[in-house]
């Protein structure tokens, strides 16, 4: 068969020049719809073909190009790549090795660690700023852990044994090249607060009872005029697959997908906010949803993970007896079983091309949420398995694959879709509708979830 991704870019270009404004508006919805489907099946040709489209049609329509030349150019010249990129290990050499091979020399360096009465303090090289702190709470396996991640480096002659009285643990680690992690971990809720004074950053640890300690500490940091750090809780969308007219799949006994889905994201919600998380749903009740719709939200927002949930079907000889949980991220489909999976959801609620906005587009060009998303999918599907065979016989790992799902592609952040089970399967199928097991699964997404960002 002919390349038709090539051949409909070329012939979109071919139109441009006779077009008037609102035919040019057109033909580059269409282009960008071309350039998305191609991104998804990695065909190059296409992607360049559809780029240069779009390109011209901004051009003339006086629209910013600037992202999209930066991506054009690296498809005209270079042959394709592989887009997975070995880690960056940091070995513990001398600080000037360090130096010399990392990239961001300007990022402050940990200079010493000193712990004084209520407080734990790392000096740096340089004045440290607000933005470069990030403080977050995560709350799991019965331990509370106050984690503080630093754009900074952290040089190996630092000694990195800490401790503090009333805290069990403390890790500190080169998170990635350009991030310092702080983890204070303790069975009780750590009353950490933080401020930044110049090149210092200051850790208060509320010593145990009363609140007198705290007015304390409010008033010296009052008065020093330091603000302190905000804690920052993660927002996380859940994405119930269907609902309303779209009964999403049906199986064993008439069951359907959209009912067991929201059923289980209900769960999901409710433990995720007992642990701290902000929780987003695309919906909450029975109700029918544009697939665009459903990334909206997370991409008009700050938005730190979305995950769709949905139940998988199988017509054929196999009907009853193929069963498990499968966790997908957005990539090219490989494995046909990933088509198929992905042929159904998509197929759901046909997407209308030209409402893709242009800040998705954008959004998708960030190779980065890729290997994070497959990350994330990797944490979910363990901990879903773990929790899940704890309780129950006959957990089948049906594995991560990579998918194309649309409701991806639209999501900015790491995403990731879940096929709890297969309702076509009886024994899975009264499972989903157990409000047991739902809740069970909604412990291992959950469980996931906090597996994902303790490591990242
Ligand atoms: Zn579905």
């Amino acid at each position: 068969m002919a390349n038709t991704l090539v051949d409909d870019a070329n012939n979109l270009y071919k139109k441009i020049p006779f077009a008037t404004t609102a035919g040019t508006v057109s033909i580059l919805h269409n282009l960008e719809n071309v350039y998305i489907q191609a991104v998804i099946a990695n065909d190059n040709l296409a992607i360049q073909q559809s780029l240069k489209g779009i390109i011209r049609c901004k051009k003339l329509l006086n629209q910013d190009t600037t992202n999209f030349e930066k991506e054009y150019s690296r498809y005209n010249f270079q042959p394709p790549k592989p887009q997975t990129k070995p880690q960056e290990v940091i070995t513990p050499m001398d600080d000037n090795h360090i130096i010399k091979n990392n990239k961001n020399i300007s990022l402050p360096r940990l200079k010493k660690i000193t712990i004084s009465k209520g407080s734990i303090n790392l000096y740096f090289n340089k004045n440290l700023k607000y933005k470069d702190v990030l403080f977050f709470e995560l709350n799991f396996d019965k331990k509370y852990k106050d984690i503080y991640d630093i754009k900074a480096v952290l040089p190996p002659n630092i000694n990195r044994n800490i401790y503090y009285k009333g805290i069990s643990r403390i890790q500190l680690s080169q998170n990635n090249k350009e991030k310092i992690r702080l983890v204070l971990e303790n069975k009780n809720k750590i009353p950490s607060t933080a401020y930044i004074k110049n090149n210092q950053l200051v850790i208060h640890i509320k010593y145990i009872k009363k609140q007198k300690t705290k007015e304390v500490y409010a008033k010296a940091t009052q008065t020093k005029d330091y603000k302190t750090i905000k804690k920052y809780s993660k927002l996380i969308v859940i994405d119930p697959g269907h609902g309303g007219k779209d009964s999403g799949a049906v199986g064993y006994n008439h069951l359907q997908e959209k009912r067991t889905v929201l059923a289980i994201a209900l769960k999901l919600r409710a433990e995720l906010r007992k642990r701290g998380y902000r929780v987003f749903m695309t919906r909450s009740s029975d109700r029918f949803i544009d697939l665009k719709d459903r990334t909206h939200f997370a991409n008009k927002h700050k938005v730190d993970l979305f995950i769709s949930i949905h139940a998988n079907a199988i017509e054929g000889d196999k009907k009853y007896s193929i069963k498990g949980v499968e966790t997908f991220y957005l990539s090219p489909a490989r494995s046909a079983r990933a088509k198929r999976a992905a042929a159904k959801e998509n197929k759901a609620s046909l997407i209308n091309m030209d409402s893709i906005s242009k800040n998705t587009l954008l959004n998708f060009l960030n190779r980065f949420k890729i290997n994070q998303s497959k990350k994330l999918a990797i944490d979910i599907q363990s901990n879903i398995l773990r929790d899940l065979r704890a309780k129950y016989k006959g957990i089948v790992d049906g594995a991560v694959r990579p998918a194309p799902f649309w409701v991806l592609v639209g999501a900015g952040m790491p995403a990731v879709l879940i096929e709890t089970g297969y309702i076509t399967n009886p024994t899975e199928a009264r499972r989903l509708f157990n409000p047991f097991y739902q809740k069970t699964l909604a412990k291992g997404i959950a469980d996931g979830i906090e597996s994902y960002f303790y490591k990242n």
